[in-house]
Parts: structure tokens; C-alpha cells; sequence
């Protein structure tokens, strides 16, 4: 069986890596470089943040990140030699009023990586020494890890490269789906290569919205930027992610903290802006003060595929029986991606899937006013 995958981030090359595994034809399309978008942007946060604020679907999703990201790693780590550094630091969230409802949560479900206690100021200090005087309590999620995700991502086009099944196009944009009797034949590049498939995969993360007037549906997605700066630390230094207010610090394990982030609508820029830099600086440095010492090494921004309420569209495309969509995964694609892809290839291949597919479908998209916008 021969696919074609319409974007190279989190989502379309984990799909393509679920579904070369089992011994699909995969060329997968790019139209920058392979990995540079969204996913490579992102914190690698394994949960959504305050999980009791999304959708039971999302958490859903997202609690088979960790596990299956960990085989991955196993499995790739020997053929590629990145080691995508799955860190179990636990998570510390300083936000009060969040303290009872996170614990009510942690008691609700039964998940390891929900796990969570309150801390007085004296653990407190023994599980970071760093945090600021001004937090006395916090509520401690000691199993949640997080993934270095450029990494990750690379190791997955490391992976998929020396794989014989698979091809890439890359900085070679999509333009046309090749739609015949409610069938997709392929797709036709913006240079007008035309390639056929057996089945196409929709990934194009907060670009998505492009594909609305081919399939004459509406699919509600748009980029949401989010801003990012990184600190160098000495390695090891900070012990735990951090978060307050929707802000966070996420170390990694060579020292290098990601620090985010912010949310605006500015279309499909990337810029980063003093405002909003400073917004996250100020925010960081009030939950561990101790880091101004240590020099920002890098500013960035990304676009983040929002979807309504953030749940991702997976499965088959409604009225063309071999177009597939995995997108729209907002906050969470990077926690999302193993199980996306794995419940994506389940689906293609009609297997039995790992969630009731039912809450994702694709179905949910209106159908689109005769072409207006
Ligand atoms: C600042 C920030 C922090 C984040 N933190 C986290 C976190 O801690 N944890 C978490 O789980 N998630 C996080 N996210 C969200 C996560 O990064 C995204 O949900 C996820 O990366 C989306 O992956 P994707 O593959 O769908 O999209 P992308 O990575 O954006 O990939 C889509 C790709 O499609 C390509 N494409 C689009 N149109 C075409 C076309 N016509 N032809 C060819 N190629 C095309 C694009 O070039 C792009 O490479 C964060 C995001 C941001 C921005």
C-alpha cells in the first residue's frame, strides 16, 4: 500500500513512521525542510499543562505519549544514535486556585503520570532548592517527563531516511489534492509533479486550513503563535519543570531551560517581539529568581495548529474514502503525536484501535458554503 503524507512535523512523521513499520510505501512532503514547524518550536511537555482544562479526548491521547515515545526511543535510538532524552523531572504548579481541582483530578484518574501532591515550603525546597520565596505551597506531579523534541524529531527523519519504504520531498509544497470519483488519485506539487497514492494523509498542522475548498468542508484551524526563549544553565541544574499562570520552565538534561510561552493571533508570523519576550522573562524569573544569572541563548516562535477545543481531526476525511487527516492538535500536538499516529494507522489499515476513533473523526467538519472564502 502506497501513501502520501502532506507535511513533515510531529504528526506526519510519526504517521509515517506507524505506517512504514508495517509495511507501507510512504513519500512523505515538506514544503520547508523536514521538522522545522510547529514541532520542532514546542516546549516536549508530556501532558497537556492543568490537564483538568482540556478535553477528556485530548488527555486521552496524550497519556500514551510517554510510553510510546519511550519505545521509539529504544527501538531507534541504535540505528540513528540521537537519543531523544525522555526526562523525568515532575512538574511543580504554583497556581492556587488549581491546587484542590488538580487533586481531586490526580484521585479521579487513576494514571500514574496524573499522580500529584500538595507540598508545603519545606518539601518544597528539598524537591527544588530554586523557587522563589513568594511560593509556600505547590502541587507536585512527580511522574511528568518531558521529551527534547528537536531531537526526537530528528531521529525520526534519521530513521525514515535510511528506511527503504520511505521518501521525502522536502521544501516541495503541496498545492493540489488529485480528486477523481470521490477517490483521491495523489497529489500535485507546487512545481506540478504529480504522485499517486493508495491513500493521503492530511498533517499540514496550522496550515490546514488550505485543503477546506478541495474537500468543500470547513475545517476550523488556524495558527496560534507561541514565543519561547532558552537558558543556559550548568547541566542538571534546575530539578523539576515549573509552572505558573500558563507559563513554564522546562530544563533539560544538558541545562538548556525552555522557557514559554505566549498565545496571539498573528497570522502565520514567527517574529519574536520584545513585549512578549519580556512578558515570558518577567514570568520565569518570579518563579525561579536565581536564573538571570544564566544567558539566554536563543528567542523563537512557533505556530500552533488550534483546533475548537483543541482535539485533534484523525481519521478518514468525510465523503473521500482514501484521505486521511491528522491535525489540529493545538498545545498538545507533541504529547498527542505517538497516539495520533498509532490510532491514524490503525484506521488506514483497519485495525482495531487503541481509542474509540469516534470523538477524532474528521466528520465533525462542516460542509463548506459553495466555495466563499
Ligand atoms: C511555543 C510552543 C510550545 C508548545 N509546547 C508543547 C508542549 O510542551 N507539549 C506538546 O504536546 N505540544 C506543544 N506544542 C504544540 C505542538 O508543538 C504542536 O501541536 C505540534 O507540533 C503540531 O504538529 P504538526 O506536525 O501537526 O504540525 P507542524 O509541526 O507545524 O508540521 C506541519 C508541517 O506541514 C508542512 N506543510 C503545511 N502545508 C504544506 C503543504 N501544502 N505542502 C507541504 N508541506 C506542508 C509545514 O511546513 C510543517 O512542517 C507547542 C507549540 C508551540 C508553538
Amino acid at each position: 500500500m502506497h501513501i502520501a503524507i502532506i507535511g513533515a512535523g510531529i504528526s506526519g512523521l510519526m504517521s509515517a513512521l506507524e505506517l512504514a513499520e508495517q509495511g507501507c510505501s510512504v513519500d512523505i512532503f515538506d514544503q520547508q525542510l523536514a521538522g522545522q514547524a510547529a514541532s520542532w518550536a514546542g516546549g516536549g511537555i508530556l501532558s497537556p499543562m492543568y490537564p483538568w482544562r482540556y478535553a477528556p479526548e485530548v488527555n486521552q491521547l496524550a497519556q500514551y505519549g510517554k510510553p510510546l515515545y519511550q519505545i521509539w526511543n529504544e527501538k531507534l535510538l541504535p540505528i540513528t544514535g540521537i537519543d531523544f532524552q525522555i526526562h523525568d523531572t515532575g512538574m511543580l504548579i504554583f497556581d492556587q486556585e488549581d491546587f484542590e481541582i488538580g487533586l481531586n483530578y490526580a484521585t479521579r484518574h487513576q494514571e500514574p503520570m496524573q499522580h500529584c501532591e500538595l507540598l508545603n515550603r519545606p518539601k518544597l525546597e528539598k524537591i527544588n532548592p530554586y523557587i522563589s520565596q513568594q511560593f509556600q505551597q505547590a502541587i507536585y506531579f512527580p511522574h511528568l517527563s518531558n521529551v527534547r523534541n528537536p531531537r526526537l524529531l530528528q531521529s525520526l527523519i534519521c530513521y525514515l531516511k535510511q528506511h527503504p519504504a520511505v521518501r521525502f520531498f522536502e521544501q516541495c509544497p503541496v498545492e493540489k489534492l488529485m480528486i477523481q470519483n470521490k477517490k483521491v488519485q495523489g497529489i500535485e506539487t507546487e512545481d506540478g509533479q504529480k504522485f499517486s497514492a493508495d491513500h493521503v494523509v492530511i498533517t499540514s498542522g496550522a496550515w490546514s486550513q488550505q485543503w477546506q475548498q478541495q474537500i468543500q468542508r470547513h475545517i476550523p484551524v488556524h495558527p496560534v503563535q507561541g514565543q519561547m526563549l532558552l537558558f543556559k544553565t550548568p547541566e542538571n541544574w534546575l530539578p523539576t519543570m515549573c509552572m505558573n499562570r500558563v507559563m513554564y520552565l522546562i530544563p533539560r538534561q544538558d541545562g538548556h531551560i525552555v522557557c514559554g510561552s505566549s498565545m496571539a493571533e498573528t497570522g502565520f508570523s514567527t517574529a519574536v517581539d520584545a513585549d512578549t519576550q519580556q512578558n515570558i522573562l518577567t514570568a520565569c524569573l518570579e518563579m525561579v529568581p536565581e536564573l538571570k544569572q544564566f544567558p539566554i541563548v536563543k528567542r523563537w516562535a512557533g505556530l500552533r495548529p488550534s483546533s475548537p477545543q483543541g482535539i485533534p481531526y484523525i481519521g478518514a476525511m468525510p465523503e473521500l474514502e482514501n484521505l486521511w487527516a491528522n491535525f489540529g492538535h493545538f498545545r498538545n500536538g507533541l504529547c498527542m503525536g505517538s497516539g495520533s499516529a498509532r490510532l491514524l494507522r490503525q484506521l488506514v489499515l483497519g485495525q482495531d484501535t487503541l481509542v474509540d476513533p469516534n470523538a477524532y473523526s474528521p466528520l465533525r467538519l462542516k460542509q463548506q458554503d459553495l466555495i466563499s472564502c
